[in-house]
């Protein structure tokens, strides 16, 4: 874009950083010529991913059901809701940026489930027994082990 001051065409961007919900982004631009700074927003209109589900159909990008699921899981957990829509955000961002027409729902839940071990353990392990579907106690305590042991991520499905 060019410089509002000087109209001069190249810019520099300083810092880029995306909303809450993704849906827009305000980057700090200095002109190359003047120096002058100043900010813009630009806003995305919609997130147009598909999510290709486990059997292989396709269904929107729900971000309601995205938050719901870790409104379960998080219940009676102290994480504050605002962290639930900061997960969304980041994951809606990434898929903006990365400029994704598909996301598996695999990918979508191994991105919610590094989200939760960094949040709360106890939901992390809650999200985590659905999402992965332990067949029994013992591939639960599997993933208990690998979550004691500081450091290391879970093994993916
Ligand atoms: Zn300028």
């Amino acid at each position: 874009m060019n410089c509002p001051y000087c109209s001069f065409a190249d810019t520099k961007v300083l810092d880029s950083r995306p909303d809450s919900e993704g849906r827009s982004i305000r980057r700090r631009r200095e002109c190359l010529k003047c120096s002058r700074r100043w900010r813009t927003l630009e806003r995305v209109e919609e997130l147009n991913t598909l999510v290709i589900k486990r059997n292989l159909t396709y269904a929107p990008f729900d971000r309601a059901k995205l938050l719901h699921s870790l409104q379960v899981a998080c219940g009676k957990r102290p994480v504050p809701p605002s962290a639930f829509e900061k997960v969304v955000a980041d994951i809606e961002w990434k898929l903006i940026e990365e400029g994704r027409d598909t996301v598996s729902s695999a990918e979508i839940g191994a991105y919610i489930m590094k989200a939760l071990r960094e949040l709360d353990e106890i939901a992390y392990v809650r999200y985590a027994s659905v999402y992965r579907r332990f067949r029994d106690v013992g591939e639960l305590m599997a993933e208990m082990n690998s979550l004691l042991r500081d450091g290391e991520t879970p093994s993916n499905p």
